[in-house]
């Protein structure tokens, strides 16, 4: 058995000291963004091992968890690098616990015998993403760990087969779209107009649909886009992007 403490006289959101303590439910929470501080323990338990009791102190503002098991065992150390990895993305917290745990499978049926632990992680943070609809492309994970698109999609089939995740076909070009218009300086009006165009448009990759979309609707609202931008911001290549905007024009 181990014991964690937390600090709550402080939140972890947005840095104010002003916490209250809500009495019914035993729980700290921020009273300037509402952040609830115990919402962290999904990760708490993914990076060390299952709950047995949270102890609240309500006058010196500290929170104890108490995690059965030893902490630091062999798993947990193979662990560490997935841990301090994972921060460089700023994910929702229930994504970060989901990527965490399944880190964690894969590291008990020793897939980094055959991937790296950042490849591994990369595959994770990609697929999860993605079946959440949260866009993270590719290229922000190929940036981000140095790592070739390929590894990550080879990684991505092995987990897949390894650890019974489903595998996702469908993405959500709205996302996209959302993205790509905000990385690109330009606001909703020009998403709000690319996405109507994606609704009707045919092309089957969805990254190509999206950043054709968001090219004719910039021609329409008289925006000046670059396509070299475009495509570079979208993941797609320059000549795939002229293509395919020749064909729709
Ligand atoms: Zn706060």
């Amino acid at each position: 058995m181990g014991i964690i403490y937390f600090d709550a006289s402080k939140c972890t959101e947005c840095g104010s000291e002003n916490i209250g303590f809500n009495e019914q439910r035993a729980e700290f929470f921020c009273r300037d963004c509402g952040f609830v501080l115990m919402d962290n323990l999904p990760v708490v338990e993914a990076q060390h091992g299952k709950i047995e009791k949270v102890l609240v102190n309500k006058n010196t503002k500290r929170i104890a968890v108490m995690i059965k098991g030893i902490l630091r065992s062999p798993i947990e150390k193979k662990m560490v690098p997935f841990y301090a990895e994972i921060k460089k993305f700023a994910l929702p917290k229930y994504i970060e616990a989901e990527v965490l745990t399944l880190a964690r499978s894969a590291v008990e049926k020793k897939l980094t015998m055959s991937f790296s632990k950042i490849e591994i992680l990369s595959s994770l943070i990609y697929h999860t993403c993605k079946r959440e609809n949260i866009p993270v492309l590719i290229k922000d994970l190929e940036k981000t760990y140095s790592i070739g698109k390929k590894r990550i999609l080879k990684c991505n089939n092995l987990l897949i087969d390894r650890l019974g995740l489903k595998r996702i076909n469908e993405i959500n070009v709205e996302n996209y779209i959302i993205r790509i218009v905000s990385d690109l300086g330009f606001n909703c009006n020009l998403a709000a107009e690319s996405i109507q165009i994606s609704n009707k448009i045919k092309i089957d990759h969805p990254l190509i649909r999206a950043a054709v979309s968001i090219w004719l609707a910039g021609k329409r609202l008289k925006l000046r886009i670059k396509k070299k931008d475009l495509a570079k911001l979208s993941g797609i290549s320059e000549a795939a992007l002229r293509r395919n905007i020749k064909r729709k024009l």
